[in-house]
């Protein structure tokens, strides 16, 4: 079978497993090509449910983890979003297809993944995105404020740059825990209160920097 069959495959499959409910997060799922932001050794498992290496110590997240984070960060076309550890770049294509008229900056820590993100977005057409190469602990503030912050990376803590960086009616979405588990906590920003909720449980690489491990 064809990435593209496999692809649609897998969607279903997320579909019926209740990870994928919203019409735009699907049609971004279908459209996105993993297989294009994995290196060649992997490119086979594009559409296989699991974290896949990427170089660097690092990994893409599961197809299931990428629905369940794009569902919690509610994203709407115009959002301007904050991503911090770009990775493959396969998250920040899937955002910035939903973001249509919005912006997605990303923002990653080791030099052969920024450089590689930029590529392979720029391959797929992605121009309303751009990718830094810095410690995302501290947020992007030159950009700020923030509709959306997702942090793909397990944090100790939720960085107190990134909440500060939130816009009014803002989203941040973040791994919070120990190295070896954590839990998805989504903080909104309504009225000037921030709110915490507790999505369930996750596994992510560390997220390294000053704010951060
Ligand atoms: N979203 C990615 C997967 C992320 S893996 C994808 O779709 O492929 C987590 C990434 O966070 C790694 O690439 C890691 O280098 C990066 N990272 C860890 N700490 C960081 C920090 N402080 N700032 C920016 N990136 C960071």
């Amino acid at each position: 079978m064809d990435f593209a069959s496999k692809r649609l495959k897998l969607v279903e499959k997320l579909i019926k497993n209740g990870y994928l409910k919203t019409d735009s997060v699907i049609s971004a799922m279908r459209k996105v090509p993993r297989e294009l932001f994995l290196p060649l050794e992997v490119r086979d498992s594009a559409y296989v449910d699991t974290p896949l290496p990427i170089g660097h110590n690092q990994t893409i997240s599961a197809p299931h983890m990428v629905a369940i984070m794009t569902e919690s960060l509610k994203v709407e076309s115009s959002n301007k979003i904050l991503e911090i550890g770009s990775g493959s770049g396969y998250q920040a294509a899937v955002l910035a297809e939903i973001a249509q008229d919005g912006f997605v900056c990303t923002i990653e820590r080791i030099k052969p993944l920024v450089e590689w993100a930029e590529m392979k977005l720029h391959e797929c057409g992605f121009e309303n995105t751009s990718v830094f190469e810095s410690d995302g602990t501290l947020g992007l503030p030159g950009n700020a404020p923030y509709d959306r912050v997702i942090v793909t990376a397990a944090a100790p803590h939720v960085p107190k740059a990134l909440v500060e960086q939130l816009a009014e009616g803002g989203l941040l979405l973040i791994p919070v825990g120990g190295q070896g588990y954590q839990e998805l906590k989504r903080v909104t920003l309504k009225s000037g209160e921030l709110s915490e909720e507790n999505l369930g449980g996750c596994v992510f690489v560390p997220l390294i920097g000053k704010d951060g491990w």
